[in-house]
């Protein structure tokens, strides 16, 4: 019987060894029209179980032991996109940044490995105001590590982050969330674009509002001609019970039963579209499709 204090050294050991064949920089690349779209490494978030687990039917867990995955310590990747076309460079999210956790923030590191700099980027989108999707907006100075782009975000996920009474509503657990991210964008306040649901955010990227993980979460589709993208943040937040059981509730959602709704529609069109999907903290760089499998659902990298 291995015990749990040793799992977790194992567990502890497959994050830091030197050859673990975790992709440090890229994750995955594919074109849509004159699109070149790269998935950039921002490394891993390290969590315990319970932040998925919590509010999951008992069963949940045997679904992560059929994928291998401890229900003590997650490593789910962080996969921020980089889309590239003629005159711009977008990037969808901006990770974790310096100060949020240790194996997370890594984003510089795939910049210089492409070869591109911060005053590159010409826009950065934004999914929601999770730390890992926001708080690499600042260096260890408070100024934003962009500083020629454009940022846009949903306006109901600016005006729950902005909200004062946020921190008071959100639960002790995200207590930090709320302050971290009301701190960040009152910084780039004057420069942010809102959208809503439906906008065509820049020629070919329209927004599609997905709230339930956050309550103004934004997915965001790109498309040329009949060909379609759908970047999915963490509207599908993992490979696993997102796809096998979408309609199950997860920790990680901040209203869960919203969440679930709206991972059911978008896995419907998703599955039926064939449409390819990047999604935040999906394996293989994030790239796949969503299949239909024996009633529910699975994730096919692509
Ligand atoms: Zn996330």
């Amino acid at each position: 019987m291995i015990s749990r204090r040793s799992l977790m050294t194992l567990a502890a050991a497959a994050v830091t060894a030197p050859l673990a064949p975790r992709r440090l920089w890229a994750g995955n690349t594919l074109t849509l029209g004159g699109m070149q779209i790269d998935t950039l490494s921002d490394g891993f978030l390290t969590l315990p179980g319970s932040f998925l687990l919590d509010g999951a039917p008992p069963e949940a867990t045997d679904i992560l032991t059929r994928y291998g995955i401890s229900t003590d310590q997650m490593t789910p990747p962080c996969n921020v996109t980089l889309l590239r076309d003629a005159d711009r460079v977008v990037l969808f999210d901006v990770g974790a940044g310096h100060d949020f956790m240790p194996s997370a923030g890594k984003l510089a590191e795939a910049f210089d490995t492409l070869g591109i700099t911060p005053e590159d980027i010409t826009h950065v989108l934004f999914t929601h105001g999770h730390p890992d999707h926001l708080w690499g907006l600042l260096d260890e100075f408070d100024d934003p590590i962009f500083p020629n782009a454009e940022f846009v975000m949903g306006q109901a996920e600016f005006d729950y982050w902005t909200d004062p009474e946020t921190v008071n509503t959100i639960g002790a657990a995200r207590t930090t969330f709320a302050v971290g991210a009301a701190r960040r964008l009152g910084v780039i306040a004057d420069q942010i674009r809102l959208i809503a649901d439906g906008d065509e955010v820049l020629p070919g990227i329209a927004a599609h509002l997905t709230p339930g993980h956050t309550p103004g979460h934004i997915a965001y589709e790109l498309r040329a001609g009949s060909e379609g993208v759908l970047i999915a943040g963490d509207a599908i937040g993992n490979h696993h019970i997102a796809f096998e059981r979408p309609d199950w509730h997860s920790g990680s959602d901040q209203d869960a039963e919203t969440a679930a709704a709206t991972r059911l529609r978008l896995l419907d069109r998703l599955a039926s579209e064939q449409m390819p999907l990047i999604g935040f903290h999906l394996p293989g760089g994030g790239i796949g499709r969503a299949e239909r499998a024996d009633g529910t659902y699975r994730f096919v990298e692509s």
